[in-house]
């Protein structure tokens, strides 16, 4: 890669398609840079810190800089690769709602390993809190009691409404001057929390289509950053609908369910996945509740989601 010679700038990737990437330099010029035409997958990403060559045929992609951190999804070709959808990401907020479609704690868990596997902090966000009133006393107790186990661990929760504004303001400073991704199924109302946040940003998003030559359907597949009024740092990108698990070892997987960790030490095996071995201290303590049952069966299922995908790579052949 070109970095060295001649003149070169650095700066940050902000929208990224198919052939070629947008840097925002640190000269404050926005360079359209193409993309070397068979590099490998998830080369580079937007967030990334990157180098540009000044070459007198126009900006050349140099350098990419190590990654902080960053959220990957499983590579569709090949389950055990990750390909990175957004690089040096501070928090992913992870978009759910209460009533429609109503809280689904096996969905958060998922995308909770998936994101501590890339090194940024998690972030809930509890969204349409307006509807709670269309439930009686009970069924209110029963969807906020999904979030406590959450509470219990640490993660930081943001209930809002971006109907009735409510907790918008909260969410606005926990993720002040930090580089984020929302990800949650469709429906839960990330665009709309996007939307509170800076209304100009769906006519931004027009407005690089339009830069773009016009090839309005670069824009369906693109990624972009963008940098709201205090400074925070938006990522938009299509991938996250499938952020996911991938080739993490089983023996792995306790590392990301700190209160199952915290018992693993009294096993009576090293290599205890808390399933079936006898004198297990995190079943012991599961069954005595010191473990949130929801927790613990979450991770029981996602082990053996792990070791099916496992048995299918050793299928294929490549494990
Ligand atoms: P996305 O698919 O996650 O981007 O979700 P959208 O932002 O498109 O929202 C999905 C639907 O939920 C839309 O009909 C929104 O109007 C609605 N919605 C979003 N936020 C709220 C909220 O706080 N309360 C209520 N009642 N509806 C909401
Ligand atoms: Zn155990």
């Amino acid at each position: 890669m070109p970095s060295s010679e001649g003149p070169s700038v650095t700066g940050t990737v902000v929208w990224l398609a198919g052939i070629a990437c947008r840097v925002l330099c640190d000269d404050g010029e926005l360079r359209t840079v193409p993309l070397p035409p068979r590099r490998e997958q998830g080369l580079v990403a937007v967030g990334d810190e990157v180098e540009v060559a000044l070459s007198a045929a126009g900006p050349l992609l140099g350098v990419v800089s190590p990654r902080r951190t960053f959220l990957a999804r499983p590579d569709p070709q090949d389950p055990r690769r990750a390909l990175v959808i957004a690089a040096n990401v501070d928090v992913v907020a992870i978009v759910v709602s209460v009533v429609e479609p109503p809280l689904h704690p096996r969905l958060i868990d998922r995308f909770l390993v998936a994101i501590q596997l890339g090194g940024a902090t998690p972030l809930l966000v509890v969204n349409k809190l307006d509807r709670l009133a269309e439930l009686d006393d009970a069924g209110r107790a029963e969807e906020l009691d999904k979030l406590a186990p959450y509470r219990a661990m640490g993660l930081g929760v943001v209930v809002c409404s971006t109907r009735t504004g409510e907790g918008l303001a909260d969410l606005r400073a926990a993720l002040h001057a930090k580089t984020c991704v929302f990800v949650g199924h469709s429906g839960v109302g990330k665009s709309s929390l996007v939307n509170a946040f800076d209304a100009s940003l769906g006519a931004k998003t027009g407005e690089l289509s339009v830069a773009w030559g016009g090839r309005g359907k670069h824009t369906t597949t693109a990624s972009t950053l963008h940098v709201l009024d205090d400074g925070t740092r938006v990522i938009d990108t299509p991938g996250v609908r499938a952020v996911g698990l991938w080739s993490l070892e089983p023996r792995e997987l306790g590392r990301y369910f700190p209160e199952i960790e915290a018992h693993a030490g009294g096993c009576r095996f090293n290599d205890c996945l808390h399933e079936i071995e006898p004198r297990c201290a995190v079943k012991d303590a599961s069954a005595r509740g010191e473990i949130p049952a929801a927790r613990y069966e979450t991770y029981l299922r996602i082990l053996a989601s792990l070791r099916e995908e496992a048995a299918h790579a050793a299928h294929e052949g490549r494990g």
